[in-house]
């Protein structure tokens, strides 16, 4: 058949998950926590499994978890949201990705996309018959060069997309970067996808700067979020958008035939757990600061060079001082020959830079990051 992605393989998540399984390794490779979401969250969930909340969920999302939203978006960026008019509950961040490029992208436009990018972006756009406009981030820094991005804008440019936290690299945007963004889309059409999957998770006392604190980006930017991270269940597979009226009237066009509505249950218990325990994603930065401490420390003795990770919870080690190989080859002989998966970059980039750098996920038990490190540190 006539391959509509004839660049696109099976995602190098389920790639390495899978060879981790083969090799008995420890899994840091595909990012979901290997501890339990909170037990108040559990239970709530079970509760509204059995109290009848089965059934199809309104389109959007149910009433009382955008209303937790429009508090925590008020309380943490200071952006007073309608709670009718501006949320949509979805089936992970994946889907608000894809439905937001879909709902505004229009075949023969360019999207704007920062390498290393999260594997999910440009099989979205290339579906719509769009192209992807691939700008590398600096390294080791992994920051945006903004002359580049003001010489990539062209007239045909729909969408910038960004990603703060980033994966895989953990840098994070301030606000001097949303200022050079903002001054680049004004006076344009261009509309900002923010991906903020990791918005709890940043490190040493910084503020996540996200779109939504800036009234200018705001007002043009479809902003994603997942509870998936936040909340340490990856599997119930529930995030949001949040847009203005008119970017949301488009989104839910498309968010309406692409799955409808999401998961009830979980819905019905994240709107209970975020009324009851509304410190849980404030604890998050030094939960997880904690974890990447600890990783850190008991890699300290290896030969992996650790790069500094501002936020999110993945680690970048250059592992040059172990193999010359890249990385793909590296991350095979890794989970085969140390027992330990990693993610390596190399697939999310257009065209992969010669460095030698590979991803590990700390969003691990003490156990888990003990065992790992124990194995590289024989390396
Ligand atoms: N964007 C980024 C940057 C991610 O890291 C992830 C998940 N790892 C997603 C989107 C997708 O999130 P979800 O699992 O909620 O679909
Ligand atoms: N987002 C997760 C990561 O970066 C993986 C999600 C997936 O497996 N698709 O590891």
């Amino acid at each position: 058949i006539a391959t509509k992605l004839p660049k696109v393989g099976t995602t190098i998540f389920s790639v390495m998950s899978q060879l981790a399984l083969e090799h008995k390794a420890v899994n840091l490779g595909q990012g979901f926590p290997d501890f339990e979401p909170p037990q108040g969250l559990r239970d709530a969930l079970n509760r509204a499994m059995n109290e009848g909340r089965n059934q199809y969920a309104p389109m959007h999302g149910i009433a009382a978890l955008r209303e937790q939203i429009v508090l925590k978006t008020e309380k943490l960026y200071g952006r007073r949201l309608n709670v009718d008019t501006d949320i949509t509950l979805t089936s992970g961040a994946t889907e608000a990705i894809f439905a937001a490029i879909a709902a505004t992208v229009r075949a023969g436009e360019e999207v704007i996309v920062f390498d290393p990018a999260y594997d999910c972006y440009e099989p979205a756009i290339e579906l719509q018959g769009a192209r992807a406009v691939h700008i590398p981030l600096t390294v080791p820094a992994f920051a945006i060069d903004w002359q580049r991005v003001r010489d990539a804008v062209t007239p045909k440019t729909r969408m910038i997309m960004i990603n703060s936290p980033h994966n895989p690299s953990g840098a994070v945007l301030s606000s001097a970067d949303l200022e050079e963004l903002a001054a680049i889309v004004r006076d344009t059409d261009i509309v900002v996808l923010s991906d903020e999957v990791y918005e709890h998770i940043v490190y040493d006392g910084a503020q996540h700067e996200s779109v939504l604190r800036h009234p200018e980006l705001a007002g043009r930017s479809i902003v994603i979020s997942s509870f998936g991270k936040t909340y340490h269940c990856t599997g119930w597979k529930v995030g949001y958008a949040v847009a203005p009226a008119a970017l949301t009237a488009e989104f839910r066009k498309v968010h309406q035939y692409l799955t409808f509505c999401t998961f009830h249950p979980a819905q019905v218990a994240f709107a209970e757990f975020m009324a009851s325990t509304p410190q849980h994603y404030l604890e998050l930065p030094a939960f997880y600061q904690a974890k990447r401490d600890r990783f850190r420390a008991l890699l300290a003795p290896s030969r992996l060079k650790l790069l500094d990770v501002p936020g999110g919870y993945f680690q970048l080690v250059d592992y040059s001082a172990i193999r010359d190989e890249d990385d793909l080859a590296f991350s095979k002989w890794l989970v085969e020959h140390a027992g330990v998966a990693a993610i390596p970059l190399s697939p999310f980039y257009e065209r992969a830079p010669d460095t030698r750098l590979l991803r590990l996920c700390f969003a691990k038990s003490d156990a888990t990051m003990e065992a790992a490190a124990e194995r590289l540190c024989r390396l």
